[in-house]
């Protein structure tokens, strides 16, 4: 999962694409880049948070009035400088490019690029290649036309499987973003006077006091050239299945995606999930939230249970999400030094503890101790979605069946394992119901709880992402 947003403005953009990637900063904290555009490309990116990345005299330097920029999670790949975006090719036209997203198909892909177009990939970034793709096919030494943009993602759709929401700029011509034909990730589209924006969440319109205009349609394209003149074209029309665990855990609770506010969602998760803890006659003193996540949804267990909410864990914002620590070890430590208990919150009381998910289940094996340190009565775990036991191959960084605890026990084991003393799961009915709210007929990609997966992946293909993601991590170690 990354965080992407492109701007044209009135004057230089780089100010606003690094606050615009402060505001994105929870969707990758491994690499950052921005690249702007006047009469050349100007690129700064490495690895790091957004403030490490860029220094004053950075965005001095990244002069113009168009320019994108991107926000690094790991997926797959060695994860190096060389893998930070946005990436440009000179040919045709000078173009630039991010994303947010993975290739199913990255490997050959790239071979083919190499064979058949004789194009040398310097990375091991997938939008690397999505951009040879789409440079490939409009190098014409044509014209730049919108109709040949639209070639160019016509090809990009055949050849290039997975999931991928895209922005990029066209030197001198414009900013152009796309999104996959299923719409797996998040695109959004906004204004501000003059100014155009796209951006992977709407909070980041917010922020930057841009009006939300619409999302992105799945298979679609939009162009906006320089002139401010708009073109679009649903090239493949389909229906939008966003991930669903977007909604989940990953975006902010203050975006709307697709049209669905992720906080109306949590909140109704945790009344679908209350009822689950109804049947399972939990009779919690307290109810308290993981934070910061199922914050939401703990607000409506406590009211469905009829008990009180208080916060028993506080965080420490300054140390950054645990889960993209590389090793076990370290995880865990880190769970311990992020989270703190207020004693008199959980003494002598049944606790009910809230969070949104459970992978591995280092991070409730560990503040499940930490409870227990307190002299609690009782710590029950409510989860506000299903068990999850497929890989994503779209990105997220669950990508090996072996670190789903879910495929190896029962829920029981699980509750054993991670020591509570009662393990309650949001039903997969009730994480759907709970993401559609009004709109019945919404589909998603619930492919991490059900294994079904919106987009072809070839059993070859899904054999490989295992095994480089499982060949990085250990090359971390
Ligand atoms: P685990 O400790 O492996 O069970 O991870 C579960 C915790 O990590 C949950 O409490 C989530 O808040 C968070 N989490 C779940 N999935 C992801 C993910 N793909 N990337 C980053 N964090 C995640």
């Amino acid at each position: 999962m990354c965080g992407i947003i492109g701007i044209l403005g009135e004057g230089d953009v780089v100010h606003q694409l690094y606050e615009g990637l402060l505001s994105l900063q929870h969707r990758g904290q491994d690499a950052a880049g921005i690249i702007t555009y006047d009469e050349m490309f100007h690129l700064k990116k490495g690895m790091g948070l957004v403030s490490q990345v860029f220094e004053e005299k950075n965005l001095r330097r990244l002069r113009g009035n168009i320019g994108i920029g991107h926000v690094r999670y790991p997926t797959i790949g060695p994860g190096d400088n060389e893998d930070a975006q946005p990436f440009f090719v000179n040919a045709p036209y000078g173009i630039a490019m991010a994303h947010n997203g993975n290739v199913t198909n990255y490997f050959s892909l790239r071979r083919k690029l190499a064979e058949k177009s004789f194009r040398q990939l310097n990375s091991y970034s997938d939008v690397e290649a999505i951009l040879n793709v789409f440079a490939d096919t409009i190098d014409q030494n044509k014209k730049f036309t919108f109709p040949l943009m639209v070639e160019g993602i016509k090809e990009v759709f055949k050849k290039v499987e997975g999931s991928y929401s895209c922005i990029g700029v066209i030197a001198d011509k414009g900013l152009f973003a796309f999104r996959d034909p299923k719409g797996i990730k998040p695109l959004c589209f906004g204004k501000r006077g003059r100014a155009f924006i796209f951006a992977s969440e709407s909070a980041a319109l917010d922020l930057l006091g841009y009006k939300l205009i619409r999302d992105v349609k799945p298979g679609e394209v939009i162009f906006i050239d320089k002139d401010r003149k708009i073109f679009s074209q649903e090239i493949l029309k389909g229906e939008v299945m966003p991930c669903i665990f977007e909604y989940v855990y990953f975006a902010r609770p203050d975006s709307i995606i697709d049209g669905i506010g992720v906080y109306e969602v949590r909140l109704r998760l945790g009344e679908y999930l209350g009822k689950e803890c109804q049947k399972a006659g939990l009779k919690p003193d307290v109810v308290l939230p993981v934070p910061d996540t199922a914050r939401a949804a703990a607000t409506t267990v406590a009211k469905v249970l009829g008990c009180e909410l208080r916060e028993g864990l506080i965080k420490n914002r300054y140390i950054h999400r645990t889960f993209i620590m590389p090793r076990q070890k370290m995880r865990e430590i880190s769970v311990r030094q992020k989270l703190n208990p207020i004693r008199s919150e959980i003494k002598r009381k049944k606790v009910l503890l809230v969070d949104d998910s459970i992978v591995r289940g280092t991070t409730s094996k560990e503040i499940i101790k930490i409870l227990k340190r307190c002299q609690p009565k009782e710590v029950y775990l409510a989860i506000t979605c299903p068990p999850l036991r497929y890989p994503c191959v779209y990105g997220i960084d669950m990508m090996t069946r072996g670190e789903f605890i879910a495929r190896r026990y029962s829920v029981e084991g699980i509750r054993e394992m991670i020591g509570a003393d009662k393990l309650i799961y949001q039903t997969y009915e009730g994480l759907v119901a709970a993401v559609r709210g009004e709109e019945k007929e919404r589909k998603f990609c619930t492919a991490c709880f059900s294994g079904e997966y919106p987009t072809r992946v070839k059993k070859e293909d899904f054999a490989i992402m295992e095994r480089e993601r499982c060949g990085w991590r250990n090359k971390w170690r």
